[in-house]
């Protein structure tokens, strides 16, 4: 039999700790209130004195208490996989069986995506993902990335910027993370993060001393703000792929379980593979590119790539491999510039 007093201690004790988990506090973004257990979407405007846009952005907020998590999709507009994860990711959740506060921008370079702007936003032709923190009073994009940078990323515990391959990238899918020796402890939560995100190849950004320069990237700017910070590519070619689609989507659900905003256990992988360096092939010739690899391929220094051929068909020259590793992506259309990037590749030790 139990005493009447550990009854007591017992019932207090779960009561007690079921109210300390309650969130009490609305969430105020925006100039609104949003109510533990609830959810409020918003078109925060962007205006400049040449044009004007909007970012789309939802805000779920948890009847348990928890940390804040910022997720961007659309940084760049013609990749499709992130946005369409982010649609989907925003009808799974539920703020009622949430622990803390999702800050979900479904499409961060509005005009880019109407336009099919490949990687630029077509307002000032700026790639958004180079012009971290942004400017208050600069044009569209910086304007943006400014805006990103302290209504969203100022606000959050925990940062997700998720990409794919964008039109012309063959993508082998992976997550990614800022390791910076004098972050110890915000890299760590990084690597965590990129770890719980499920996916077997996982990028190291950084690896220096510190980050002295400019953000330039979005998630760089929240380690910049010490705030670990993970990204996500996955998908590519310009396409919907529902298995990206998918994978996108487990992946956060997964990162939030690490977090323990959602219940459950995370999906880690158990021995990924770290990629800490790699090497870009850049097109020596201008014409029409021609490779049978993929994203995922492993090469070996000294291998042939692929060809280019002039607008006639002739051969102008072969790409050769520089190291051993693996396609992380490669440009898989024809058109190539000179300069441009035909590969990235992985190192792998
Ligand atoms: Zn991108």
């Amino acid at each position: 039999m139990i005493p009447h007093k550990l009854l007591y201690f017992l019932f207090f004790f779960f009561f007690q700790s079921h109210i300390l988990q309650a969130q009490k506090n609305a969430f105020l973004f925006n100039g609104k209130k949003i109510a533990p257990g609830s959810k409020k979407s918003f078109l925060l405007p962007v205006i400049t004195g040449n044009d004007s846009t909007f970012i789309p952005v939802t805000v779920f907020h948890g009847s348990k208490k928890g940390p804040v998590l910022g997720i961007t999709a659309g940084v760049h507009g013609l990749e499709y996989a992130p946005i369409m994860a982010a649609q989907a990711l925003a009808k799974e959740l539920e703020p009622t069986q949430m622990s803390g506060t999702v800050i979900l921008v479904q499409v961060a370079n509005v005009t880019g995506f109407l336009n099919r702007s490949f990687r630029v936003n077509p307002l000032d032709n700026k790639n958004l993902n180079r012009v971290f923190p942004g400017q208050p009073n600069g044009t569209s994009t910086e304007k943006i990335a400014w805006t990103i940078s302290n209504q969203i990323i100022a606000r959050c515990n925990y940062f997700l910027d998720v990409h794919d391959g964008d039109a012309n990238g063959d993508l082998r899918p992976y997550s990614g993370y800022y390791n910076y020796f004098d972050k110890p402890k915000v890299s760590e939560k990084a690597r965590q993060m990129a770890l719980a995100l499920g996916f077997d190849f996982i990028v190291q950004f950084g690896n220096e001393p510190s980050l002295t320069e400019a953000s330039i990237y979005c998630s760089r700017e929240a380690t910049k703000r010490n705030i670990p910070a993970a990204d996500i590519e996955c998908g590519g070619k310009g396409q919907v792929e529902a298995k990206n689609v998918l994978q996108i989507q487990k992946a956060i659900i997964s990162l939030m379980r690490h977090l323990h905003m959602l219940e459950g256990h995370p999906n880690a992988v158990q021995n990924p593979i770290f990629i800490a360096k790699r090497t870009t092939v850049e097109s020596e010739h201008t014409g029409i590119f021609y490779s049978d690899l993929t994203g995922g391929d492993y090469v070996k220094k000294g291998m042939k790539l692929g060809y280019t051929t002039d607008f006639f068909g002739n051969k102008i020259a072969d790409v050769t491999c520089p190291i051993d590793g693996v396609i992380l992506y490669k440009t898989f259309n024809p058109p190539i510039q000179k300069g441009e990037s035909l590969f990235n590749i992985g190192h792998i030790h």
